[in-house]
């Protein structure tokens, strides 16, 4: 029974190559009009033919996986802009925008990004209202029909927790989660201070599936992360590093400092240290992932 379930799932294909995820939403939407201070989520149901043409493009580089344009989308998130209580609406919006250009074969996966807020007593959140702003976005996720979630850029081990939880009350679809880190003279720790080991080391005891880290780090640096974790598990390593660090135009445009060369010959060392999927992050675009999904074709047919 669980055996059949698995044919044809996203972990079958783990277990067969490295899987390509997709690269940046926020920067896309922007290139695509997206007015600076809006609510992204809000544009699965305001403009989903942008949200669409945006997930065709990964789709068409190579993406075996799209995540849906629904970071931001857990009701403590959405109240930040008034929207909390569509946030049902939206995450399911969001879900089915992306799944009128999924190709036979391919994944989408729900993302889930943080709230922006932080438990007590740093802030004034309870794990029970964290659970449950998550609870509702999954909810509204697995009902629109994406495969899988995968809880993203989390840099509270806590909160992470807290989204693992909701999200397995609101469905049975696996629950993917990535810690965002930064790169410490000591080492790689999120903003929280949670170390790599500590995570991997929860998460594997809360039955996390596969786990990883994205945005952040430039390319570079995610290598060696992927090294240090790949030293501490033997789960399926995601690994989504960001385009090196944004800057800001005088024209109040935001460019990234590692260009596409750049960033894409440390994909082959990511793969060698361990990565099992690998995908971009903000700076990133489908250039990227075209030139990504080539990399690993290649690497693939040298073994
Ligand atoms: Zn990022």
């Amino acid at each position: 029974m669980e055996e059949e379930k698995m044919e044809g799932s996203i972990f079958d294909m783990i277990n067969k190559r490295v899987i390509l995820l997709d690269g940046g939403m926020g920067t896309e939407l922007i290139k695509h009009g997206f007015p600076q201070g809006a609510c992204p989520e809000s544009w699965n149901v305001e403009k989903p033919e942008v949200v669409k043409e945006i997930h065709q493009s990964y789709y068409d580089a190579g993406s075996d996986v799209v995540l849906t344009n629904s970071f931001g989308g857990s009701s403590i998130k959405m109240a930040s802009h008034g929207l909390e209580k569509r946030c049902y609406e939206l995450n399911y919006a969001a879900a089915k925008i992306a799944i009128d250009v999924k190709p036979q074969g391919k994944f989408l996966a729900g993302s889930m990004g943080p709230t922006g807020k932080f438990l007590k007593p740093q802030g004034e959140y309870t794990e029970e209202q964290f659970e449950e702003a998550y609870t509702e976005q999954a909810k509204g996720l697995a009902e629109g029909g994406v495969d899988f979630l995968l809880i993203e850029t989390q840099y509270d081990l806590k909160e992470a927790l807290c989204a693992l939880r909701g999200a397995r009350k609101a469905c049975d679809l696996p629950v993917f989660v990535t810690m965002t880190f930064n790169h410490y003279p000591r080492g790689f720790f999120t903003i929280m201070g949670n170390s790599v080991s500590q995570c991997i080391q929860e998460l594997e005891e809360n039955d996390v599936p596969v786990l990883g880290s994205n945005c952040t780090l430039n390319s570079e640096e995610m290598v060696d992360l992927v090294k240090i974790m790949r030293g501490l598990t033997s789960l399926p390593i995601i690994a989504q590093a960001n385009a090196g660090k944004p800057s800001l135009s005088k024209e109040g445009e935001v460019s990234y400092s590692q260009g596409l060369e750049d960033y894409v010959r440390f994909l082959p060392q990511m793969v060698q240290n361990g990565a099992n999927l690998i995908g971009g992050c903000c700076g990133t675009d489908p250039e990227y992932i075209k030139k990504m999904a080539e990399i690993l074709r290649s690497e693939r047919n040298q073994k």
